[in-house]
């Protein structure tokens, strides 16, 4: 929480940058760069360890994805950065300064958290609760800010509204107006869209997409691969240690080769003789009844002469298209190798 301004005295800012004339640091941006730096950072209780050595970027701008199983370190990892726990090694910056036990009131000044669960005062109208963590923020300008929050989210007309009158949708919406109150030069969201029906969901999504495009670096804890699919520029997964961070994209191509699917109205009688013939197809395997996946290094490249080939044997074609893996494929590739390699 807002130690008030006098917290930014001595401390070192190493880049401050207004949201949204941002360049979003997609593929490594240095410390100075970058909205969160982490570097082998490692947190323990006792003998347990909720991380180990982790290291990433958080470009400015830049909606970043934070995935990983139950008990990955992930909430503890926000925790953190977020100046509530002292991590045991490493270092990082948050918003541009250094996470030191002395920085953390100029660090909290800087971000937000969303914790999954909204912890209004029930009893309050969002009004009050917003004016409540304002004077918490001892933030000047009250009125003002209380306002552009409500408009960000699209809650003005509800402002008078008790709390515990609110759907869980319209309450989490007012808690993203509560992180807004200070203008955070990171916004921390864990999982936002958690227990809400799929409208609530979308409209969660469209906060972030607008947020985003005003510059608002967003840093989202989800389980949802879908929602860290659209909403990403880069995700990280981590299982205790990190395991990859990336844009979506690059994932896919680390993890899986790319393949064209091809639909058939019947299956070939002879595919060897069908498929050894097209260049640049590296293997193929059937998908019973009557598909096959062909892996192929330049789908583009290949599908003409796939399709060449298929049609001078006769076969008639009812589909052919690149196939995509989506990002729980890579997710559940990689947390399913962590689970072979615990095996005794
Ligand atoms: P989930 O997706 O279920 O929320 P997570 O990825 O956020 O999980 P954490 O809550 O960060 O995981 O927990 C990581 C590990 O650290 C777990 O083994 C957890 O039991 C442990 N842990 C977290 N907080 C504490 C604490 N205060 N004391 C002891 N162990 C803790």
């Amino acid at each position: 929480m807002n130690q008030g301004p006098q917290g930014m005295e001595h401390v070192e800012v190493q880049r401050v940058q207004a949201p949204g004339r941002a360049s979003s640091a997609r593929s490594g941006s240095t410390t100075a760069q970058s909205a969160v730096a982490v570097e082998h950072l490692t947190k323990r209780f006792g003998d347990r360890v909720a991380f180990e050595d982790v290291s990433f970027r958080v470009g400015y701008g830049e909606v970043f994805g934070f995935l990983g199983p139950n008990g990955a370190g992930k909430t503890t990892t926000v925790r953190t950065l977020g100046t509530l726990l002292a991590p045991t090694s490493g270092a990082a910056t948050v918003a541009g300064i250094q996470l030191r036990p002395e920085n953390g009131p100029a660090i909290r000044s800087r971000i937000s958290i969303m914790p999954e669960s909204p912890g209004l005062y029930l009893r309050l109208t969002v009004a009050e609760n917003l004016e409540c963590f304002a004077r918490l923020y001892c933030l000047a300008d009250r009125r003002e800010r209380i306002e552009r929050a409500l408009r960000a989210v699209n809650l003005t007309e509800r402002a008078n509204d008790l709390c515990r009158s609110l759907s869980k949708g319209l309450r989490q919406r007012a808690a993203l107006a509560r992180a807004l109150l200070n203008d955070p030069a990171v916004l921390f969201l864990d999982e936002p869209t958690s227990g809400l029906d799929p409208v609530a969901t979308r409209e969660v999504h469209e906060l972030i997409a607008a947020l985003k495009d005003r510059g608002v670096t967003i840093f989202l804890t989800t389980h949802r691969l879908e929602e860290a699919e659209r909403l990403c520029d880069r995700v990280a997964i981590l299982n205790t240690t990190m395991r990859l961070v990336g844009r979506p994209d690059e994932l896919r191509a680390r993890l899986f080769k790319s393949s064209l699917e091809v639909r058939l109205r019947a299956e070939l009688t002879d595919p060897d003789a069908v498929f050894a013939g097209v260049p640049g197809i590296e293997s193929w395997e059937a998908q019973p009844p009557s598909s096959y996946l062909l892996t192929v290094p330049d789908p583009d490249a290949s599908a003409p002469e796939v399709a060449r080939a298929l049609v001078h044997a006769g076969a008639d074609i009812c589909s052919l298209t690149e196939s995509r893996h989506s990002l729980e494929d890579v997710y559940l590739e990689l947390v399913d190798e962590d689970v072979e390699a615990k095996r005794p």
